[in-house]
């Protein structure tokens, strides 16, 4: 059996034995459906649709595809393969974030690239052009840790906690979590208000979110000489940055908030005069020499950009857009796409959960299945997965790991399976 074989396999055996696992969505049939089969997974079969809950579970367990997606929008004719003829209904607010669109440090430990065009390879993220031959297309490895799976969880709760509920007044029950099975988290508002929005009203929430393009003169802060202290009682942006400024500046120690401010773009004689007079600073900000509109707004962009929500624009705006089915399996790695509520995403811990329930890691539960497999990759990194550590991998590496384990390197395309073993 091919490998692909062995892995449409088990997830079928997902498909079939765990119905339960998949939890039906409001409006299903009103839904567009997207499916990326085992065989080609360049290509999306969509415009796809189910009758009901059940037509769809069917369609699972006889197909069981790779990748399983569904529409944020509801549609009169969710089947029809032209957009224009679907009958838009309305579109769910989707918020997507994901550790491939900002910066974590620790992908200088597990994300590789190689250059499709000389093979030279490094560590991070690819650059635009290749150092040796100034190629620009690269194959990239990237990979998964506890580190970059924590910052995007963090980025989730800010996301709701910080903006959805105070100034949205969204309610706790409207917000769908899911863990996206790979590299970050999906939210979906299933809110009547938010689902009549246009793509452009769409664009000014996510700039909100993610204080891209904000006006500070409109939040009162452009005038050195007005009274910052007013504004203390705003909501909203205003807010935020208020509260963030005295945080930072009272909470952190001398050397650390050094660093801080440094970082927001102040100079070394306006930081002095700042941890000098640290109570007074918010008071005597306009009195300070050297800080000028310029200084001031820059140190207010760099907050700002701090403050802001990290997600992926283009999916928030587009009133069409398919998202990962949740309870469904990632193609990429084996893992659930697993529904989680807000408490539940406090403690969770998409590599080692401890609540069965909510453990992504589903093949896991085959504890006596030991799989045989050989590395493909130059370089493969290291993966903890349950506590446990495996790899780096090199080429032609021979191991016999768990089945959760060997089903995300086969699902990632960089091992083949050499034999099976049942113990
Ligand atoms: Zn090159
Ligand atoms: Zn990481």
């Amino acid at each position: 059996m091919s490998d692909i074989n062995y892995l449409k396999r088990l997830f079928q055996d997902y498909y079939r034995n765990k119905t339960n696992q998949i939890p039906p969505i409001d409006s299903l049939s009103q839904r567009e459906f997207g499916f990326i089969p085992w065989d080609d997974i360049i290509i999306m079969n969509r415009h796809i649709s189910f009758v009901n809950y059940e037509a769809f579970k069917n369609y699972l367990s006889k197909f069981s595809p790779r990748h399983i997606y569904s529409s944020g929008a509801l549609y009169n004719n969710p089947d029809h393969s032209d957009m224009n003829k679907k009958g838009h209904l309305g579109c769910d607010f989707l918020i997507d974030i994901d550790v491939d669109h900002f910066y974590t440090p620790c992908k200088e430990d597990h994300d590789l690239w190689y250059c499709k065009n000389c093979g030279k390879n490094g560590i991070g993220m690819a650059p635009n052009k290749c150092p040796k031959c100034r190629n620009s297309q690269f194959k990239s490895l990237s990979w998964i840790c506890e580190k970059c799976l924590s910052l995007a969880k963090n980025e989730i709760f800010k996301l709701i906690e910080d903006f959805l509920l105070p100034d949205f007044k969204i309610n706790k029950e409207e917000l769908k979590i899911v863990f996206s099975g790979h590299r970050g988290y999906h939210l979906k508002i299933e809110n009547e208000k938010m689902r009549n929005l246009s793509g452009a009203e769409r664009r000014e929430i996510v700039d909100y979110l993610t204080g891209e393009n904000i006006s500070y003169e409109i939040l009162g802060l452009s005038d050195l000489n007005s009274n910052l202290y007013f504004l203390e009682d705003n909501y909203g942006w205003t807010k935020k940055i208020i509260n963030k400024i005295k945080k930072n500046i009272q909470d952190y120690p001398n050397d650390v908030l050094k660093n801080v401010l440094s970082d927001f773009g102040l100079n070394r004689e306006i930081i002095e005069y700042i941890l000098n007079d640290k109570n007074n600073f918010l008071k005597n900000l306009w009195k300070i020499k050297g800080l000028g509109e310029k200084t001031w707004m820059n140190f207010l962009e760099n907050i700002t950009k701090n403050l802001g929500a990290k997600i992926d624009v283009p999916v928030s705006i587009d009133i069409h857009r398919l998202i990962r089915y949740p309870g469904s399996l990632h193609g990429s790695t084996g893992f659930r796409v697993q529904e989680l509520s807000l408490s539940e995403l406090e403690t969770f811990n998409p590599l080692n959960e401890n609540t069965q329930e909510i453990d992504p890691i589903v093949f896991a539960e085959k504890k006596d299945v030991k799989i045989k497999i050989e590395i493909l990759e130059n370089k493969v990194p290291s993966i903890k997965i349950k506590g446990k550590t495996y790899g780096p991998y090199n080429k032609g590496t021979i191991e016999i790991i768990p089945l959760h384990v060997a089903v995300f390197l086969l699902c990632k395309g960089v091992a083949k399976t050499r034999s099976f073993i049942d113990d």
